[in-house]
């Protein structure tokens, strides 16, 4: 293999930005509570493994993923501490948690049930479900929640409680919450001889907003990165993106009215145009959407995607950019003079999150961390 990273299409991780948010956001928290690191889908496209080293450096010992191969991955790069896997892992599989020590989410009771019959004496967290509807023991029905969590006490290493709040970054939803929040704290209050030693229900935004009585961890996730959760429409100052995404120019052309860009035909050229080549596309994960919506940087100036982003380029107008030359770099996601395009930005253009925008850069974008 070639030492050089392939110049085509590649992601830049500031592991500074990453431990400055870090520090802003734990700045922005009560101190009781400690941070378990989203890191699930190779933590939100930066690279699980650097991304949980360079946290685990800086104290950081609690991590979540999203399944057991996540997790396998981590340990097996020397990532130690609690790794606890949010998701569902099917039975067959558990001998991976029980060998890597890793601690599974208990998803209902028959699961538990089915993890029990196993004889695998795994760690876990049972999970509880306060109003999302997506996995866990139904909060509302304490007696059952209370008899179900005992029983995996008793036969399983049961190591703590979690919910999720699935409306905390919208303000017009904070009845919502509370009651989440309090359909929590009953189930942990009728479980509380147990001394377990974790309860969580904070992600990013419930962090700032929700810091309730009884929880000591913090899941972490899209701040970390530098991003905002879906209806958050501020951060806290300071805290920045991590990922940059660039790519370069391929090819320049000049384009006469009549001419028409890409597959489809999509895009119609009025007038003569200058048209640059990205070599990148949706199978790198830049999303079709941006087709004839989108634009670059280059130069520090944007340049408006033109025709269908194809699987593997996608051509931009360079009209109004005559210094743009072969071979120069364009940013795809970052700042670039005194322009920004965040994945936030680009979220927001075709409808989806910033979530999505860097979980999607594909495994064939060489991440370079700086
Ligand atoms: N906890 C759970 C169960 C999640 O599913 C997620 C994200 O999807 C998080 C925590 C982290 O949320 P955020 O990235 O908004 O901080």
């Amino acid at each position: 293999m070639q030492d050089k990273i392939l110049k085509r299409s590649w992601v830049t991780i500031s592991i500074d930005s990453l431990l400055k948010n870090l520090k802003i956001y734990l700045n922005n928290i009560q101190e009781s509570t400690s941070i378990m690191a989203v890191v699930k889908a190779d933590a939100y496209g930066h690279g699980a493994v650097e991304i949980s080293k360079a946290l685990q450096k800086k104290g950081i010992n609690n991590f979540a993923v999203s399944n057991v191969m996540e997790a396998v991955e981590l340990r097996q790069s020397g990532v130690k501490g609690q790794i606890l896997v949010l998701g569902y892992t099917p039975i067959e599989n558990l001998e991976l948690i029980y060998k890597y020590d890793i601690t599974q989410a208990i998803l209902s009771e028959k699961y538990a049930t089915d993890i029990i019959a196993s004889n695998y004496k795994i760690k876990c967290q049972y999970a509880i479900d306060t109003g999302m509807n997506r996995i866990g023991l139904d909060a509302d029905n304490i007696s059952q929640c209370e008899k179900s969590i005992r029983k995996v006490a008793n036969n399983l290493i049961l190591t703590g409680l979690f919910t999720h709040l699935c409306v905390a970054d919208t303000p017009s939803e904070e009845k919502f919450t509370r009651e989440q929040q309090s359909k929590f704290e009953n189930i942990i209050k009728s479980v509380q001889d147990l001394n377990l030693p974790y309860a969580h229900s904070m992600n990013s935004a419930g962090g700032l907003w929700y810091q309730d009585r009884i929880s000591n961890l913090t899941r972490l996730g899209i701040m970390l990165y530098g991003l905002k959760p879906d209806y958050m429409n501020i951060l806290p100052p300071g805290i920045e993106p991590v990922m940059e995404w660039k790519s370069v120019i391929s090819m320049i052309k000049t384009v006469f009215p009549g001419e028409t860009i890409g597959y489809g035909r999509s895009y119609k050229v009025k007038n003569k145009m200058r048209i640059a080549t990205i070599p990148t596309g949706y199978a790198d994960g830049y999303n079709r959407g941006l087709s004839n919506k989108g634009h670059v940087l280059i130069h520090g100036k944007k340049a408006a995607i033109v025709g269908r982003i194809c699987m593997d380029q996608f051509m931009v107008d360079v009209t109004d950019i005559p210094e743009a030359r072969e071979y120069e770099e364009v940013v795809l996601i970052g700042k670039n003079g005194n322009e920004i395009i965040s994945a936030d930005d680009m979220a927001q253009m075709i409808g989806t999150i910033g979530y999505e925008i860097v979980c999607d850069v594909g495994k064939r974008v060489p991440r370079v961390y700086i």
